[in-house]
């Protein structure tokens, strides 16, 4: 028997507004080391609190419909959502019901060279709970409320994904929008960004939602999302082949055993008994205001890519890293632009787009490593674009060879001084390309190598390289090897 697969998300991403979504209360990853001291009375549902919404909150996931190609509801409004739960103080939750900020909507990735769209239902906007916390060999739990009412907006796609990957990729996707928009980090590991995965199959030749579905919870990087869902599409033919029946329910990722693991049985949908929010006002937004927001939004992933290729001549797979981050992509378009007046101005001889592709590689080589081995990212770099294009210009022409390069970058990292004029002159590390001055120590090695002369006159051409290397070592690594190379040729004839 074949089944097919049938897999929907819902996507939850904390804004990074400056306050909660309903109260003053301070909101952002860090005040919250101790438990409930980022709370007051509105948060915490003391009676008679009212609840103010966050117009930057709100902006934020309008923003992030508008780029992921949503239509904006010019009517919409907040609704209760009410269910018991120790970590929502009120008894409800503020969500959004059946007048959504952002709906219709849609997101294409790319997966080896195919590009594919998955439609997104809605977006809309709710407060976050607090957190239970269950203290080991205790029996008492333990609640803490400083996430409870950080503005959360949750992102509902249609049933369109059949794979892990696919799924996989359009949460990256997601989360540099977010990122580029800058209206969340969207860090999965640290629970900004949390993925559900509602999980299907269907006979071959059956209606596409015909199957039992699973619902796939703790999610907490992109590649459990992809092996999670390649594991519950094993399961659940397992079972379907030998006959069983699947039940509808919440299965918990276990990341260790790699394994989903039945949490609840889910017998019908929860009645949640939404009803407007009283105590907020439905919204009502123009065409203009849509409009105003649209031209706020940055230049989004998709548009970057495919300008950072065909202005700036390099291959794709570089441009795929560069613009993964736009903190770096906007680090390269600085140092590019620096570059474009060093060869206008002749300060460099090479051609423009050789130097951008070598700023491209140091960038994507060295610093990556840098970063990777520091924890750090483009944001902390202490080498301003203006200091590294003129790095990028003395290894482009040769002023230094590409292992003093290493050093001068790994100095210019560190801080301090970060000219790298300065760098070479201090550390002496300035190429010699002067024929005569080569020419004198060429003559002194071949002298005191005479085994090898004669050895490459006899047709060894490894000797060649043997003298090379004494050269080298005698200018330590200065010497220019293509120079080098010329004179000592010449010198053999
Ligand atoms: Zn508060």
């Amino acid at each position: 028997m074949k089944y097919n697969v049938t897999i929907g998300m819902e996507i939850h991403a904390e804004l990074k507004t400056g306050s909660k979504m309903f109260c003053s209360c301070k909101n952002g990853l860090g005040l919250e080391k101790t438990p409930n001291v980022n709370i007051c009375p509105v948060c915490t549902a003391q009676p008679g609190t009212l609840p103010v919404p966050n117009r930057k909150a709100i902006e934020a996931v309008q923003r992030v419909g508008l780029a992921l190609g949503c239509t904006l509801r010019l009517q919409s409004k907040f609704d209760r959502k009410n269910y018991f739960y120790p970590d929502i103080p009120k008894g409800y939750q503020i969500s959004q019901y059946d007048e959504p900020f952002c709906e219709h909507g849609v997101m294409e990735i790319e997966d080896d060279g195919i590009k594919k769209s998955f439609r997104i239902t809605r977006i809309h906007l709710e407060e976050d709970t607090g957190k239970s916390m269950h203290p080991t060999g205790e029996h008492f739990t333990l609640v803490d409320f400083n996430r409870a009412g950080v503005p959360l907006m949750e992102l509902v796609t249609e049933a369109d994904f059949t794979n892990g990957k696919d799924v996989r990729l359009f949460c990256q996707k997601l989360r540099q929008t977010l990122r580029y928009l800058e209206v969340s980090d969207a860090d999965m590991e640290k629970g900004q960004m949390r993925c559900e995965v509602n999980i299907s199959l269907y006979k071959e030749g059956s209606d596409r939602l015909s199957g039992t579905k699973s619902e796939i919870k703790n999610i907490n990087s992109f590649r459990s999302v992809e092996r999670s869902i390649e594991y519950e599409i094993l399961r659940q033919t397992g079972v379907l082949e030998a006959g069983g029946t699947l039940v509808q329910e919440t299965r918990g990722w276990d990341e260790a055993k790699g394994i989903t693991v039945s949490q609840r049985k889910k017998e019908s949908a929860h009645d949640y008994r939404y009803f407007p929010e009283p105590d907020i006002p439905p919204f009502s937004f123009t065409e203009e205001y849509v409009e105003k927001l649209r031209s706020t939004l940055p230049e989004l992933p998709d548009a970057k890519f495919k300008r950072f290729v065909s202005e700036y001549g390099l291959p794709e797979a570089d441009v795929v890293t560069l613009t993964e981050d736009h903190h770096l992509a906007n680090y390269f378009e600085a140092v590019a632009s620096e570059l474009g007046e060093k060869v206008e101005s002749k300060e460099i001889t090479v051609p423009l787009e050789r130097a951008l592709k070598l700023a491209s590689n140091y960038i994507l080589t060295e610093l990556r490593k840098y970063f990777a081995e520091n924890g750090e990212d483009i944001t902390t770099i202490k080498i301003t674009p203006e200091n590294y294009a003129e790095f990028i210009g003395i290894v482009a022409d040769g002023k230094i060879n590409s292992s003093a390069a290493q050093t001068v970058l790994a100095e210019m990292y560190k801080g301090g001084d970060n000219d790298p004029s300065h760098i070479i002159e201090r550390l002496n590390l300035a190429q010699m390309s002067d024929s005569s001055e080569l020419e004198a120590i060429v003559d002194t090695v071949l002298v005191s190598n005479e085994k090898s002369v004669l050895d490459f006159r006899s047709g060894k051409q490894n000797a060649f390289q043997f003298l090379i290397g004494q050269i080298m070592k005698e200018t330590r690594g200065k010497a220019n090897p293509k120079v080098v190379a010329d004179i000592l040729t010449e010198k053999l004839k």
